[in-house]
């Protein structure tokens, strides 16, 4: 990604943080994670996700699911909603 895309980007972060969206959802059906854009526990990941939208506390832990393929919080960014780590334990 180019730097004044990035710079883009980082201004897109700060409204959406602004207005309370929090969260950045991976809309890629082989992705399905959501991830953090806000703190220092931010993703590293966001700049490179293409398909995307943005939602707020309560938008992501709506759409949180635990079933296969269902979305689920981002391992790195957002292990408290990391789904998958459940599905691992119950194996
Ligand atoms: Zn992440």
């Amino acid at each position: 990604m180019y730097k004044i895309d990035l710079k883009l980007f980082e201004l897109e972060l700060w409204f959406r943080r602004l207005f309370g969206q929090k969260y950045l959802v991976n809309l890629n059906p082989k992705s399905k994670e959501i991830h953090r854009i806000y703190g220092k526990n931010r993703c590293k990941f966001l700049p490179s996700i293409t398909h995307k939208k943005y939602v707020g506390i309560n938008g992501m832990k709506e759409i949180l699911d635990d079933k296969p393929g269902g979305y689920n919080g981002c391992y790195l960014c957002l292990r408290e909603f990391d789904m998958d780590k459940r599905t691992m334990d119950k194996k």
